[in-house]
């Protein structure tokens, strides 16, 4: 009896009666999940499986259960990956960040000084001539204008042991192998480590997913079913290829060893000499990027060009790895501690769809977009992806939208992979203008290395074609001795110049993209979109920094600004923290003015219909303070979840930036994003207008 109490519990239906009512009112739905829990009297339906702990299912994991969804997470490796990886964590990853209980502020304890990783340095060594040096924060970037929080420089996989800290706070566990004695597929509020998707099956009422571990030395496969698969198990994707996803785009750019390793007297070296983040290092003996996750505690990573099959994992043994470290530092350090060695290869493709199987299974991350590393975006859009997806699956999951919302998924979420894969590639290029200024063109590389391998040099045993490739590749270095590069040399000289051209216009591989990372915008999705909506030509991207600017567009992240939430208090929050994380719940901002309040009674009115949340925030100036003491009580009476906020500046400031009148009003989504805007007063039946924004925004039809 407690056990099939249990199982309802965990396995609540997907949609309510109460809400089915509501909607049948007056919209029809598209299909919904509504299979009960309980299969066969055995088993059991999960609202939400997860594939993969990588940073992407490990955030999305938090951002559901804080909305109230409980789901399990499916781990093929049965410990967590040391391998620091990404480190970049940009403006917006930071924000979402925000709102997961302390995580920011634990990121900005453990992270280096940004003294010390703010600049990139490229070099013919460590210890040898700097020839050039690029400082990537501005005096804006730790002001707090456009974001409450800066960008970040923080270990993969110390961001991963800090996400995991989270997820135990709210009652997850982590599992070994048949450590549930059976009961796994029972599981709640999991990962489940050891447990490969080895198969999916997806039927119209729930999807099947068979994992694969071992267990006491044996081979055991098991079974889960779910409501929602979310597939965010990396580049590789199982669930993608398993559902049969396609990737477009260009792939194999560039395959790469990366060398993980310790050396704190390294790490006390750069602290006094010159402290970065990136080093790029061009010498004749080796050519590689030196990647400083921490200076203090002198841990490295290099990423070195690698061309198999003339070259193969096994020639990156420690002792050789070592050695190489040592030519690209330029001199020996005793303490190199090569902990890891880990070839990869670099793509800029996008899956040609992010959902299938009749919106029941879906793709985020590096499973739905893989791009170069410059400039960061990888790991951050696929964090942004699980916060898109997040609040769509919780209003799915409780019955607020049909199943067909989720589709907003790929239609928001797609065009932004596509242009982050568009922007990664060009920052590639610009990373690329330096060693080609140099006279190295890593194009020419890859084609020397497709001859040798398909062309004339495949006829060469492979011992040879090693030792033809070694040969080119020694003369082409040889362009960055001394000898050459030096202003004597008229060859030197004007690649010289070339490369201080291209450190003084900003044309080298840049850190921060403001007006991509804040700045990203929907067109169509889960939104309102513009009616009169003249979008400007796309734009052309060159790979170098430019500006944010605000904007209250309909599918814009929130402009932020410092407001006071309680008047009474002298407390500062950002207008992002009027979204709550906990709940689905949109927010309505509007000035307190007659025809605005009106406004927020039919909002209100029509949101208690659908049993949407919504939350009004008034937004007063400072020199309309008289008003602001009666506050909007008597206004929005009898309606209770509202908010008067004071814009610590002048209101207009804030419409202003919004480039509107303060008649305007806002629509907020629980992800952030603006789901609807007027930019002055509206005319004609507010009613009817709440209801057409409502209903177009969750996909409920009339
Ligand atoms: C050198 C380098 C530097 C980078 N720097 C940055 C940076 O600074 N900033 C940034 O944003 N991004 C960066 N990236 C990209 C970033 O590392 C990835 O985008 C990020 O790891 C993607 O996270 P994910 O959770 O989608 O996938 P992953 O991290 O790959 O996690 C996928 C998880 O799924 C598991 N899995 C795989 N298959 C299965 C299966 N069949 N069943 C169950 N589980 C499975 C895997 O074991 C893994 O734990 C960098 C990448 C590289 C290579």
């Amino acid at each position: 009896m407690g056990f099939l109490r249990f199982i309802r519990r965990y396995s609540y239906p997907f949609k309510d009666k109460t809400r089915k009512r509501a909607h049948a009112l007056w919209c029809m739905q598209s299909r919904c999940f509504s299979k009960d829990g309980v299969l066969n009297g055995n088993d059991m339906v999960h609202p939400v499986l997860i594939i993969g702990a990588g940073p992407v299912g490990l955030v999305l994991s938090i951002l559901l259960t804080k909305l109230g969804i409980n789901c399990t997470v499916l781990e093929r490796n049965k410990a967590f990956s040391k391998h620091p990886q990404a480190h970049f964590i940009n403006n917006r990853s930071m924000e979402i960040f925000r709102k997961i209980d302390g995580l920011v502020e634990e990121i900005q304890r453990s992270q280096p000084p940004v003294d010390l990783w703010r600049k990139f340095i490229y070099c013919t060594s460590l210890s040898g001539s700097i020839l050039g040096s690029v400082d990537h924060i501005q005096p804006q970037d730790l002001t707090h204008v456009v974001s409450p929080v800066s960008v970040a420089h923080f270990s993969q996989y110390k961001l991963t042991m800090l996400l995991l800290k989270r997820l135990e706070n709210l009652g997850f566990q982590i599992c070994a192998p048949g450590s549930l004695g059976g009961k796994e597929q029972f599981c709640e509020k999991k990962i489940m480590m050891g447990h490969e998707c080895v198969s999916i099956d997806s039927s119209d009422d729930f999807v099947t997913v068979t994992t694969s571990s071992i267990i006491n030395g044996k081979r055991v496969e098991q079974n889960f079913h779910c409501n929602i698969l979310i597939g965010t198990d990396g580049a590789g994707s199982t669930v993608r290829k398993l559902v049969g996803i396609e990737m477009r785009g260009e792939k194999d750019l560039q395959k790469l060893v990366s060398i993980h390793f310790f050396s704190r007297d390294l790490g006390q070296f750069l602290l006094k000499e010159n402290p970065g983040m990136l080093f790029f290092i061009f010498n004749t003996e080796s050519i590689g990027v030196l990647v400083a996750h921490d200076l203090r505690q002198g841990e490295f990573v290099f990423q070195i060009p690698f061309y198999p099959p003339q070259q193969t994992i096994e020639n990156f043994s420690p002792k050789a790895c070592e050695e190489l470290i040592s030519k690209l530092v330029g001199r020996e350090f005793g303490d190199v501690n090569v902990v890891d060695i880990k070839p990869w290869i670099m793509h800029a493709e996008v899956a040609e769809r992010f959902i299938c199987s009749g919106n029941r299974i879906l793709l985020a991350g590096d499973a739905a977009h893989r791009f170069p590393p410059a400039g960061g975006f990888g790991m951050n859009t696929g964090i942004q992806d699980a916060h898109n997806l997040a609040w769509k699956v919780a209003s799915v999951i409780k019955g607020i939208a049909p199943s067909s919302m989720l589709n907003t998924y790929e239609i928001e979420r797609r065009p932004i992979a596509s242009f982050n894969t568009r922007l990664s590639l060009e920052n590639y290029k610009a990373a690329m203008s330096v060693p080609a200024a140099l006279g190295l063109s890593p194009t020419v590389a890859n084609t020397v290395h497709q001859i040798i391998i398909n062309g004339i040099g495949s006829i060469l045993p492979s011992g040879l074609q090693k030792v033809a490739l070694d040969g080119i590749f020694a003369i082409g270095r040889a362009q960055l001795s001394e000898f050459v590069l030096n202003e004597s040399n008229p060859l030197g000289s004007s690649r010289l110049a070339k490369l201080r051209r291209i450190f003084e216009e900003g044309k080298s591989l840049q850190l921060q993209f403001p007006a991509e990372d804040l700045g990203f915008r929907y067109l169509q999705g889960a939104l309102i979109a513009e009616s009169n909506g003249v979008e400007s030509p796309p734009e052309v991207l060159t790979g170098r920094r430019r500006d944010y600017t605000p904007s209250a567009r309909p599918g814009s992240r929130l402009p932020h600004m410092f407001v006071r939430a309680n008047p009474l208090s002298e407390e500062t929050v950002s207008t992002l923290d009027l979204v709550s994380g906990d709940t689905v719940e949109f927010i309505l901002i509007i000035a307190p003015v007659e025809e605005s309040y009106r406004l927020a009674h039919e909002a209100f009115k029509v949101a208690e219909e659908l049993e949407i949340s919504l939350k009004v925030c008034i937004f007063w100036s400072t020199d309309s303070a008289e008003g602001l003491e009666k506050g909007s009580k008597a206004a929005l009476s009898p309606w209770k979840n509202y908010a008067d906020v004071e814009v610590l500046s002048s209101t207009s400031n804030w419409w202003g930036m919004c480039n509107m009148t303060n008649r305007g009003a806002i629509l907020v989504r629980p992800d952030e994003h603006i789901a609807w805007s007027t930019s002055s007063g509206l005319a004609g039946d507010l009613r009817v207008e709440m209801q057409r924004v409502f209903s177009g925004i969750l996909g409920l039809h009339h």
